[in-house]
């Protein structure tokens, strides 16, 4: 039986051109793009004309795009950023319920330090209650965080719509985490004022990223020292990595509609399939991104599962590899409003659209032949 990685919302892997860039750039113009001479110029022409590619698909301008090494840090200094830019006034920031532990768990820093967070609700449909995030926005909100994806049940949260509400009622930017929409969704030019992602999740390599971070967005930063990317995140620049990360997104934005319909056909295969199985749940609503399908098992614990699969070469997460390694629930379908039992057995499967019906009919064989060996819960 064949491998199955039904597991790109943890990581992709990188496709060869991506690959190729950061090793020819890696030699070609190993000079630190910062030196004055020669070559260190050719290097930081080439990080420009990066940078450049980048902002054209976005629609930005070079300026706006700051390299970063993920979007794990990309969260961190877009909201720490922002947030102590404008403690004098916006003391007030807010976010979902759902947002990725890179997100909350700075909101979680920046309440010890004195900030008010809020934190909104959505439903099992992944609608985001935008009547309490309406509530809570005033003068005082300087930052609202709102993902475009959910990473673990492919929510698609509308951040259009809440960039207009953040702007019609307050003086707060909003930071959108795309990092599992990128490459897998269209983003809108009006749907952020900064926004993350990480080059590993689109075919690019691990410890690559982006920033963006529109000219009026006015944030201090977190990594002081020789001034590089704007002064915004001192230290050499990875020249390779970042070159690497322009060649991954262009690829990644050039097979989007192929990739999405492919998503979409196995989506709607495997959901079927899932359907005839009496004790799973479908948690991904009907709206969600075809590229995220999550469901959990009534009688079976995720992690078994998940450890049965592996052993036959079929890779699925339990919750997000980031908190998967930890015991207790997925508060993502916690907070949507689902029981605990759900909540802690949920398995999620992710794709990066070039996956056959075929490997979604050996999944589900593959499934069932497992639910009908291992034992049931209770
Ligand atoms: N945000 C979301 C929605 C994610 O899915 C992830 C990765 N699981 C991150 C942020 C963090 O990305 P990285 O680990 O590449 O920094």
């Amino acid at each position: 039986m064949p491998d199955i990685y039904f597991d790109c919302a943890s990581t992709t892997l990188p496709e060869k051109a991506a690959l190729d860039t950061f090793a020819r750039v890696s030699v070609e113009d190993f000079a630190n793009a910062s030196s004055t001479h020669a070559l260190g110029n050719k290097a930081s022409r080439i990080l420009e004309k990066a940078r450049e590619q980048i902002a054209s698909y976005f629609h930005l301008e070079p300026s706006e795009v700051i390299f970063t090494s993920g979007a794990t840090e990309g969260n961190n200094l877009a909201i720490k950023g922002v947030s102590y830019h404008c403690r004098s006034w916006g003391k007030k920031i807010l976010t979902t319920k759902a947002e990725h532990p890179s997100v909350l768990n700075v909101y979680k820093e920046l309440e010890r330090e004195g900030f008010q967070a809020v934190y909104i609700d959505y439903d099992k449909e992944g609608n985001l209650n935008l009547q309490q995030l309406e509530n809570a926005l005033d003068d005082s909100v300087s930052l609202v965080s709102v993902m475009a994806v959910n990473n673990e049940t492919g929510y698609l949260f509308d951040t259009k719509k809440v960039y207009s509400l953040v702007h019609s009622k307050s003086r707060a930017k909003l930071l959108v985490d795309a990092t599992q929409a990128i490459g897998k969704e269209p983003v809108d030019s009006l749907s952020y004022d900064l926004l993350t992602f990480s080059g590993h999740k689109i075919g690019g390599l691990k410890g690559s990223g982006a920033l963006l971070k529109r000219k009026d967005v006015q944030l201090d930063a977190q990594i002081l020292g020789g001034g590089q990317e704007s002064g915004f995140r001192s230290g050499t620049s990875p020249v390779p990595l970042d070159c690497s990360l322009a060649t991954a997104l262009r690829l990644s934005l050039k097979s989007l509609p192929e990739r999405r319909e492919n998503a979409r056909l196995l989506n709607d295969f495997l959901r079927k399939g899932l359907s005839t199985i009496d004790e799973a749940v479908i948690l991904s609503g009907q709206h969600a991104t075809p590229f995220i399908l999550s469901f959990a098992l009534l009688r079976h614990k995720g992690s078994i599962v998940q450890e049965a699969l592996s052993a036959k070469g079929i890779y699925v997460s339990t919750k997000s590899a980031c908190s998967s390694r930890e015991e207790g629930y997925s508060y993502v379908i916690q907070n949507a409003g689902y029981p605990e039992r759900i909540a802690r057995n949920a398995i999620r499967l992710s794709f990066c659209g070039r996956e056959t019906i075929e490997d979604g009919r050996l999944f589900l064989e593959g499934l069932r032949d497992v639910l009908s060996t291992i034992s049931t819960e209770d």
